[in-house]
Order: structure tokens, then C-alpha cells, then sequence
């Protein structure tokens, strides 16, 4: 068996999922899978639509971007994911979609406040909203720099990478990351229904405060903090 048949799979499989799950339209957006033994990422092709994928399809990139093995040419993004790999050592998959609530609050260039007990529950803090690239990034490496841009802001807002796995980059979008690509992808979907859910909340009530605290550390800690007692584990 190819020596990149597991993460062929589990990218292949993650990538189908993002139509799926209304996170995608045509081919906008793209998951990778990681094997840090190989120190390579499985990715989608450039351009090729979702019904046409195949886990040999899948572009198989090392961590400074280039192509390892592949007929096709990788996701246009692929500079982005090498990046955020080789700076995190502790992640194994990317997503990075336009989905549409996600989107707006990026396009808006807002932070997305935790409003309730669903934000909680995955991360006590607001999902952070990058500022837009600047001229010399954007005339740049463009893709390499989007993936600089994500580890600065995040150092800057002294955010740790394990604990905050999703963030818009303003005027552009949404990335999620994780442990693995199952897990990116849930954030992913997660960071959607939080920001179509804090978009809905200040429609209904304008000017609604923030979750307060004692329910934002109550909900983090039943499920991840010591004595978490969410769930079967
Ligand atoms: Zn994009």
C-alpha cells in the first residue's frame, strides 16, 4: 500500500464532507490532512469539483508547500496549510471554506462575541477576526503571508493554538484547524452555526452583552476542563 493511502482517505473524505455539510458552493474551500511522520499533507487539487475527487486526486505537499507526489496541482491555498504546519506542531488537519456566516462576520471585520452557552462550550474567548493582509503581504507570497497573518494575530491576541482552533481572516474568511482533519472540520462547522447564531442575536436584540462569565467558565469546564463530566469519557 502507498505510504500516503492514509491520509489520501481521510483527506478525500474530509473534503466531501464540506458540500455536505452547506459549508461549501463549487469548489471554494479546501481541507488537508496531516502525517507528521512523513512530515507531508494530503490536499485537494486546484479547481476540481467536488463529484470529481478521488483519494488519488489528493496532492501530497511537504510542509514548506512542495509537491511531494500528484499529477494535479494542489488547492490554491496549499501555501496557507504548510505554513500553519509547520509552525503548529500539534495539529493534523486544515479546513478553510467561504461559508456564508463566517464570511459576513470576516467581511465585516468583527471579532464574534460569545453571546451564549453553545460558544462556550467549544471556547471561552471571541472568535478572532484577523485585520485584512497589508499592500506588500497581499502583492507577495500572498498565500504564504495569509498563513503569517493567522500565527501573528494569534501570538498578538496571546491566543494558544490548541484552545482557540478557528479564526476569520479579515475580508476573506474562516480557517479551522485541529488534532486531526475530523476535527477541523467539526470546528469548521461549529464556527458556521456560532456565527450565524451571534448574527441572529443582534438582529433580534441590538446592543445584547456578552455571555457573563460564571456561564462561559461553567459550560468550557463541564466539557474541558479537570472533572470535565460531558459526554461518556
Ligand atoms: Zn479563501
Amino acid at each position: 500500500m502507498n505510504k500516503y493511502a492514509q491520509i489520501r482517505q481521510t483527506a478525500f473524505e474530509a473534503n466531501m464532507q464540506l458540500p455536505r455539510l452547506g459549508l461549501v458552493l463549487f469548489t471554494f474551500g479546501n481541507v488537508s490532512a496531516a502525517d507528521r511522520s512523513f512530515r507531508v499533507f494530503a490536499i485537494k487539487p486546484s479547481g476540481v469539483p467536488y463529484a470529481d475527487l478521488n483519494p488519488d486526486k489528493m496532492v501530497i505537499v511537504d510542509f514548506n508547500g512542495k509537491v511531494v507526489e500528484g499529477d494535479l496541482r494542489p488547492s490554491s491555498d496549499t501555501l496557507t496549510h504548510a505554513v500553519l504546519y509547520k509552525e503548529w506542531p500539534n495539529i493534523e488537519g486544515i479546513v478553510h471554506t467561504h461559508s456564508t456566516y463566517a464570511t459576513a462576520w470576516a467581511q465585516s471585520l468583527r471579532d464574534i462575541p460569545i453571546y451564549g452557552t453553545t460558544h462556550a462550550d467549544h471556547l471561552i474567548h471571541d472568535i478572532p477576526c484577523a485585520p485584512p493582509m497589508e499592500d506588500n503581504m497581499i502583492a507577495g507570497n500572498y498565500e504564504h503571508e495569509t498563513g503569517y497573518q493567522i500565527i501573528n494575530f494569534m501570538n498578538w491576541k496571546k491566543l494558544n493554538y490548541e484552545e482557540v482552533e478557528m479564526i476569520l481572516v479579515g475580508s476573506h474568511g474562516p480557517f479551522t484547524w485541529g488534532t486531526s482533519p475530523e476535527k477541523a472540520l467539526y470546528n469548521s462547522a461549529v464556527l458556521e452555526e456560532l456565527a450565524k447564531t451571534a448574527y441572529l442575536t443582534e438582529q433580534i436584540r441590538p446592543g445584547v452583552q456578552r455571555l457573563k462569565d460564571a456561564l462561559i467558565r461553567k459550560h468550557y469546564e463541564r466539557k474541558h476542563g479537570q472533572g470535565s463530566y460531558y459526554g461518556q469519557e
